[in-house]
């Protein structure tokens, strides 16, 4: 239950206050003494007549909670207040569960219940990057007071809130003060990599982490209508304290795209503005200052927003500036989750209602867009709050080095560059077929509610194929991965055997696009880019070649079209003419001992 305190403003409030009401009644005696005690010993004041003060407060706004005490708190929340519950979800890494909390004024728990009963759902991410722990504080203080203030949030009648308080467990509890040199507080903070050092915010597709499993099934079990991470931003110096990294409107398409850019983007700018904190889109200017502007963050499905737009979930990566004040940081990022779930509640019947249309659109929709462009003739215009450049000489090399002036703020309208345009587009199958061999794959579809059928009896089906025919691999490791980049394939039709427990993904869903982009090997993110299928990229075989030899003459022999071929290469290719075994293996590989699995790409369409 709400426990009997006087508070008239949660957030920051100030102490005057406090003495008028501490006489009121014995509690409120008891909570002075320990107050007392809290000031004797430098705690700050401005935590004094906030009820439920988080560490944040405590410290005035310098220091940020440990993941025992973030937890405990949300346990405290839980057990006195019955419109909160903080469940126990899927494992991460590091050993421990996933937590999330729920807000629900109506006091039911029951998602689907929920959202039948036509609430919104509103999902708010934190420490995906440990170090960046803004959001971890800011929803800690949000979420108590929602509680002890819900007649303040009208937006309660009709939306449920959602919090994940850490999701990157491991980093969080790989605690320091110098792992974010550049950063301007907490004390002390977690670390970016997880409890296996991977960046939870590039895995979202190819999920290698429990973490980002368990996120999944979570993300698909609230179908979120708003989804917030919240993070720091590196990178260039300017006067935001706030920007936003968001889904592109083109990506997120059609009306949600242009409800998203017309009336959401704009209502938080300003909601931002009126709470003293102008904010930017996120300031993407790497390797240059921003003042002449910058193209939008590409949110590829690998990173939150761009996994939430695949689902047709808004969403924005809250970014708040690394030198600014650690208390300013976790204000904007309130303010922006404040607003946030202010505007899902006054525009909640439109916002489902185009999610409603866009999930129908596209499970019917034919084309599908799998890689993107920005486009350099198009861009809108922004705010930008920036300082000016200049470049003495350093202290360390004796050469020009770039310095923001803080004494030379300025105010300017730069150009942003926020106009991709699809560069590979693909014709939806029918159905993809998965053999039950790439068991990975299948657990991931599922893990994120794509339904299948299985094939009952061994059938043989009329299906395309992909060959790889080009790639070029990363030769860095990045996330664990040799990524593959510029895919060219040949699809091939044939019939194939399958057997029973080999399964159909039928492409008629509203997670067609989680679907094709993770299906589809050329596409931004596919499983098959991820290295999930690189043991056909091998030949497992192969000759012999002195013992080939006398074999690859007869099929010579016997064959003039393959001896025909032969000449041309020979003829085109003077390399090729001067070796034997590269052309004992190209006569090999136009044979019928050529590998039928060597780059052929394992996941089938059925047109
Ligand atoms: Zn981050």
């Amino acid at each position: 239950m709400c426990p009997p305190y006087f508070s008239s403003n949660t957030y920051f409030s100030n102490a005057i206050k406090i003495t008028t009401f501490l006489a009121q009644s014995y509690t409120t005696m008891i909570r002075a003494t320990f107050l007392s005690i809290l000031v004797l010993f430098g705690v700050n004041l401005l935590a004094q007549n906030t009820p439920y003060p988080t560490r944040f407060e405590l410290s005035g706004g310098t220091e940020t909670p440990t993941y025992a005490e973030g937890i405990a708190y949300y346990q405290k929340l839980d057990a006195d207040f019955k419109t909160i519950k903080l469940f126990t979800k899927g494992p991460t890494d590091s050993g421990k569960p996933l937590h999330l909390a729920l807000f629900s004024k109506t006091r039911n728990f029951d998602l689907k219940k929920l959202r039948a009963e036509g609430k919104a759902i509103f999902f708010i991410n934190n420490a995906i990057h440990p170090g960046e722990p803004d959001g971890v504080d800011a929803s800690m203080m949000l979420l108590r007071d929602l509680a002890l203030h819900p007649e303040r949030y009208p937006a309660l009648d009709s939306v449920v809130v959602a919090i994940i308080p850490f999701y990157n467990i491991g980093g969080a509890l790989n605690r320091s003060s110098t792992s974010r040199v550049d950063q301007n507080g907490p004390k002390e903070h977690g670390f970016r990599g997880n409890a296996r050092n991977y960046d939870l915010n590039r895995d979202f597709i190819k999920a290698d982490t429990r973490n980002a499993r368990s996120f999944a099934a979570i993300f698909q079990e609230l179908d979120p209508d708003f989804f917030i991470d919240t993070h720091v931003s590196n990178g260039a110096d300017y006067q935001h304290v706030m920007t936003f990294c968001y889904t592109q409107e083109d990506k997120l398409g059609g009306v949600l795209g242009e409800f998203h850019q017309k009336t959401v983007l704009p209502s938080l700018y300003a909601h931002m503005q009126a709470k003293g904190f102008p904010s930017t889109p996120y300031v993407n200017a790497w390797g240059q200052t921003p003042d002449k502007g910058w193209t939008q963050f590409p949110d590829w499905p690998r990173y939150s927003t761009g996994y939430a737009a695949l689902f047709h979930t808004i969403g924005i990566m809250s970014e708040t500036h690394m030198l600014k004040p650690y208390e300013q940081r976790v204000k904007a990022t309130y303010a922006l989750l404040e607003g946030s779930l202010k505007l899902l509640g006054e525009k909640r019947a439109q916002w489902l209602a185009l999610r409603r249309q866009t999930k129908a659109a596209v499970a019917t929709q034919t084309d599908f867009p799998i890689t993107w462009k920005v486009n350099r003739e198009k861009f809108s215009e922004t705010e930008f709050l920036g300082y000016e450049a200049e470049y003495p000489l350093s202290k360390v090399s004796g050469l020009k080095r770039l310095q923001y002036n803080h004494d030379k703020p300025f105010r300017k309208i730069v150009p942003f560059y926020d106009h991709y345009e699809a560069e590979n587009v693909v014709k939806k199958p029918r159905f993809y077929v998965i053999p039950q061999a790439w068991f990975n794959v299948i657990d991931l579809l599922k893990t994120n509610q794509i339904q299948m059928q299985t094939i009952k009896r061994d059938s043989s089906i009329e299906v395309t194929q992909y060959k790889i025919d080009n790639l070029q691999t990363s030769r860095n490791v990045y996330e664990g991965h040799f990524f593959h980049n510029n895919l060219e394939v040949k699809a091939e039709k044939q019939i194939m055997a399958f057997a029973a427990g080999d399964v159909l993904v039928p492409v008629d869903q509203w997670r067609n696009r989680y679907i094709v982009e993770t299906l589809e090997p050329k596409a931004q993110d596919s499983f098959f880019r991820w290295n999930f299928f690189d043991a056909i990229l091998q030949e497992k075989g192969g000759f012999s070649s002195y013992h080939f030899e006398e074999m690859a003459a007869k099929l010579l022999e016997k064959s003039p079209e393959l001896r025909q071929k032969l000449e041309e290469k020979k003829r085109s290719d003077e390399k090729f003419a001067q070796s034997g075994d590269a052309q004992l293996n190209f006569i090999y590989e136009n044979s019928i001992f050529a590998e039928k699995e060597y780059r052929r790409y394992p996941i089938y369409r059925v047109e």
